[in-house]
C-alpha cells in the first residue's frame, strides 16, 4: 500500500514538471516535445505499468493520466475521460475470450483502437509499432510514452493517439463532436461521449457513483418485483420496469448523477423523463403529472434532485390521465453500443432504498 502511494506521489511530481515545462516552452517546440516524452516515460514506463491498481487507486491514477496527456496536448481531461468511459461501458465481457496479455490487464484505460485504424488499413504489418511506418500508412498510432514505440496496449500511447485524432479537427466542443463522430460513425456513440464529457466537466471528478431512491423514503409508496410479468398497464408488451404505487403528486427524484436525455409526452409513458448516467444506463420515469421547472433536456441532475411528480398520465393522446391508478413506472436500460437492453430495476431500487435508510440512520447517530 505504501509503495503504491509513493508511486502515485512520483507520478504527481512528474505531471507538474512536464506541465510546467510545456507552459515554459510552448507546445510544439523540440524542448516541449522532449519534456513531454521524458515526463510520460518516467510516469508510464514499463515498470509503472507492471501491476493492476486497486479499486481505490484506479480513479486517481486514471485522472492523472488524462491530466498528463491534457497538459501535453491542450485537450481537456474530461474529453479523454468521456471516450474512455464510453468504451468501458460498451465493452463486451465475453466469457470465452482468451486471457488478456499482461500489458492489456495492467492498463488504466479501456480505449481499444482497432488494428486497421491504429496501423493504417493498408499497412501490411497489422501489429506495427513503428511510429514512422504507422504514420506513413495513415494509422492513428503514436508514441506518447517516449519509448520509441507506438503500442496499442500502452495507455499513454493510446491517449496520445486519440489526442492526435481529436486535434486534427480542432479543440472546441463542436470540433470534438465532429472528431468523435468521424471516429465511431455512430450517432449514439457521439451522443454518449458528449453527455459524459458534460457530466465530467460539470462535476469536475471521475467518481459519479451516488444514488437515491426515486421517491421520498416513507410509507406512502409500495412496489414489488414485477419484471416481465406481462401485467403492464396496456397489456401486450412485457413489463420492462417496476411500478411504484404512490399518491398523485408525490415527489419524483433523480436516482443518479446524470444528464436529461428525453423529456415530453410518449403515448404509453405519458409525461416521461429519461436520464443518462455515467455508467451508460438510461433511467426512465413515466406517467408523471408534471415536471420540475428547473429540469430541461440537456440539464445535469444529482441523486435526490426533484424532477417531477407522480401521476397517471399516458395511454392516449397528450394530456390523457387517469386510465390507471397513479404510480411511477421506473425502468432501466443499458446501452451496449448498437442496441439498448432493458434490465430489471427492482434489485437496484431495493439497494438504493436501503442505502438511503442507512445514510439517514448514520446521520441521526452523529
Ligand atoms: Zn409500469
Amino acid at each position: 500500500m505504501l509503495s503504491l502511494f509513493q508511486n502515485m506521489k512520483e507520478r504527481r511530481t512528474v505531471l507538474c514538471l512536464s506541465a510546467a515545462a510545456l507552459l515554459w516552452c510552448g507546445i510544439g517546440s523540440p524542448a516541449a516535445e522532449a519534456a513531454r516524452v521524458t515526463g510520460l516515460r518516467e510516469a508510464y514506463g514499463a515498470e509503472a505499468a507492471s501491476a493492476p491498481l486497486s479499486k481505490e487507486a484506479l480513479l486517481p491514477a486514471r485522472r492523472e493520466l488524462y491530466e498528463q496527456i491534457s497538459a501535453a496536448t491542450g485537450i481537456p481531461w474530461f474529453r479523454f475521460a468521456a471516450i474512455d468511459q464510453y468504451e468501458r461501458t460498451i465493452a463486451k465481457k465475453a466469457k470465452h475470450t482468451p486471457a488478456p496479455s499482461p500489458a492489456a490487464s495492467a492498463r488504466l484505460t479501456d480505449i481499444r483502437i482497432p488494428d486497421p485504424i491504429w496501423n493504417g488499413p493498408l499497412n501490411p504489418d497489422q501489429s506495427d509499432t513503428s511510429p514512422a511506418s504507422i504514420r506513413f500508412f495513415g494509422g492513428l498510432g503514436r508514441d506518447g510514452s517516449g519509448d520509441g514505440l507506438a503500442e496499442p496496449e500502452n495507455d499513454a500511447d493510446v491517449l496520445y493517439s486519440v489526442a492526435g485524432h481529436l486535434l486534427s479537427y480542432g479543440n472546441s466542443a463542436s470540433d470534438f463532436s465532429i472528431a468523435v463522430w468521424e471516429y465511431y460513425h455512430n450517432g449514439r456513440a457521439a451522443q454518449r461521449i458528449n453527455q459524459f464529457a458534460k457530466l465530467y466537466e460539470h462535476f469536475g471528478r471521475l467518481d459519479l457513483s451516488g444514488s437515491a431512491f426515486p421517491l421520498p423514503l416513507g410509507n406512502l409508496y409500495s412496489y414489488r418485483s414485477t419484471w416481465g410479468t406481462g401485467r403492464s398497464w396496456g397489456g401486450a408488451r412485457i413489463h420492462e420496469g417496476t411500478d411504484l404505487f404512490a399518491p398523485h403528486g408525490l415527489t419524483v427524484r433523480s436516482t443518479c448523477y446524470g444528464i436529461v436525455e428525453t423529456k415530453g409526452w410518449n403515448r404509453y409513458g405519458g409525461w416521461r423523463i429519461g436520464i443518462r448516467d455515467i455508467e451508460n444506463r438510461y433511467h426512465y420515469y413515466a406517467h408523471l403529472t408534471g415536471y420540475d421547472k428547473t429540469v430541461s433536456r440537456g440539464d445535469i441532475v444529482s441523486p435526490g434532485q426533484t424532477i417531477g411528480w407522480v401521476g397517471s398520465s399516458g395511454y392516449g393522446k397528450p394530456g390523457t390521465q387517469g386510465k390507471f391508478p397513479p404510480h411511477l413506472h421506473f425502468g432501466l436500460y443499458k446501452d451496449r453500443g448498437l442496441t439498448e437492453w432493458a434490465f430489471d430495476p427492482y434489485p437496484l431500487l431495493k439497494q438504493w432504498e436501503n442505502q438511503e435508510y442507512r445514510a439517514l440512520k448514520n446521520k441521526k447517530k452523529k
